[in-house]
């Protein structure tokens, strides 16, 4: 009802001229860049109950007014893979210029109660997917806490905790899961028959299976087959960090999975250092037994030092998170080129610590990949971290239509940054370091970034949910 009336008001305001109406909010003078649209130009933008009322060169009037000249005004952007879920989190994604930040690889065992925990509102948008991670660590009486680390991981499931399995995926899907998330190599106990059971859910409930794959081509191959058999549609996470040298020849995979008509996309983020818990399976099943030369690819963030066989095991039995060396930078740029990759952050939070992109993805790639590198236009850029993401989600969760572009009807979701100076200053060493240049951002109508700082004690961030 609420949502019908602001579409008549903003029906109304639009069918009159601009310069007799009183906007919400104008955003003036700024360059509107648009993917969606091309729209690639000077323009006025009034807002009015929370969506965009008008885009216009004519002059127009708003009880508040953001100056936007010499900035650019784009789409906010959308995270789909955000594993902080908190305020502290949503504080540093905004701060990146993100508007939206979902969590469909991890997930969580149970939605209604995700979604409950948020509904007095975030300071951005939210949304997260039913993870197949989680609901195994459940079901086998995992003991970690975020990710598996006994039987969730290591043991099989019987065909009983299979159908349990797939049950409580049904009905994370049923209570409005924005996807399916999946990470075989946390999993490595899972057989195919679990995952398949998996893909089915998906295919019979026609939602995306956000996978974090097992490592290069035998990877995605396994889940382009799985995906094929069931018919599933597949979405696969940072193709940079599961592909490596591998990346450009998975590429060419997917697009060709794509020319014949499969529903399958991907994502990358721009840094060439991974990140993960370190008493993680993935982590131990590689590096366990693996001489000191091997385990020099893996950093302690928190003193910088590179790991041997000795601090491994003191950390390990400490846990924490453990940075990744094993990529090339070369690699990175061709994901982040690729027109296939959606931008997303992977961003990692654990106590206090964690990986730069966290708080640095986006300007990353605007500052360094588009304006230093010229490794893409800043429009294609944009498209990247707005319409593409909106459009990965949208056959599921209608409510993205609206999100991802500016245009009249659509969520006032907007990010406006200084393309001259946009770039991030996050390290391993300082992950928590915002970036600069991103001097405004918009929520639902509402700052909750202005003039490049963090507005304190705003919450207009709503779910992003399917519907039920
Ligand atoms: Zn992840």
């Amino acid at each position: 009802m609420v949502g019908l009336l602001v579409a008549l008001q903003v029906g109304t305001l639009s069918a009159q001229s601009p310069a007799n109406a009183v906007y919400d909010r104008v955003i003036l003078g700024g360059h509107v860049m648009d993917p969606a649209s091309r729209l690639d130009a000077v323009r006025n933008i009034g807002l009015l109950g929370g969506r965009i009322a008008v885009i216009t060169t004519e002059a127009i009037r708003g009880r508040d007014t953001v100056d936007a000249r010499g900035l650019v005004v784009a789409p906010g952007f959308i995270d789909l893979h955000a594993h902080g879920q908190t305020s502290e989190t949503y504080r540093f994604y905004s701060l990146d210029g993100v508007t939206t930040a979902l969590e469909l690889e991890l997930g969580t065992s149970d939605v209604a109660t995700w979604y409950r925990e948020r509904s007095a509102g975030e300071r951005i948008n939210y949304g997260v997917s039913i993870g197949h991670i989680k609901v195994r660590m459940a079901v086998m009486h995992d003991s970690g806490t975020w990710m598996p680390v006994s039987d969730g991981a290591y043991r099989a499931a019987s065909p009983a905790q299979i159908g349990e399995i797939a049950k409580r995926m049904e009905i994370g899907v049923i209570e409005g899961a924005v996807s399916i998330g999946a990470g075989f190599p946390y999993t490595p106990a899972a057989t195919r028959d679990e995952l398949l059971a998996v893909f089915r859910v998906a295919a019979k409930m026609k939602t995306p299976v956000h996978v974090h794959i097992r490592p290069s081509v035998a990877g995605l191959t396994e889940a382009l087959s799985l995906a094929g058999e069931t018919g599933a549609p597949l979405h696969v996470v940072h193709i940079n960090s599961a592909g490596l040298a591998d990346t450009p020849v998975m590429l060419e995979m997917i697009s060709e999975a794509r020319a014949h008509g499969r529903d399958v996309t991907t994502e990358a983020y721009p840094y060439d250092a991974g990140m993960t818990e370190i008493q993680s399976a993935t982590i131990q099943d590689t590096y366990k037994a693996a001489p000191d030369e091997r385990l020099a690819e893996l950093e302690w963030p928190r003193t910088g030092e590179r790991l041997n066989q000795e601090s491994f095991a003191r950390y390990t039995r400490t846990g924490g998170p453990v940075v990744v060396h094993t990529n090339t930078e070369q690699m990175v740029a061709v994901a982040i080129h690729s027109p296939l990759t959606i931008i997303a952050s992977d961003a990692y939070w654990q106590s206090g610590t964690g990986h730069p992109r966290t708080t640095g993805t986006f300007a990353r790639v605007l500052g360094r990949y588009v304006r230093e590198a010229h490794w893409l236009s800043l429009m294609d850029a944009i498209g990247k971290m707005t319409v593409m993401p909106a459009q990965r989600l949208e056959a599921r969760v209608p409510a993205m239509r609206q999100k991802g572009r500016l245009r009249v009807g659509a969520d006032a979701d907007i990010t406006i940054f200084d393309a001259s100076k946009v770039v991030d200053r996050s390290t391993y060493l300082e992950p928590w370091l915002p970036p600069v240049g991103i001097q405004h951002v918009i929520v639902n109508g509402v700052s909750v970034v202005a003039n490049g700082h963090a507005v304190e004690g705003v919450a207009p961030g709503k779910a992003v949910r399917a519907p039920q």
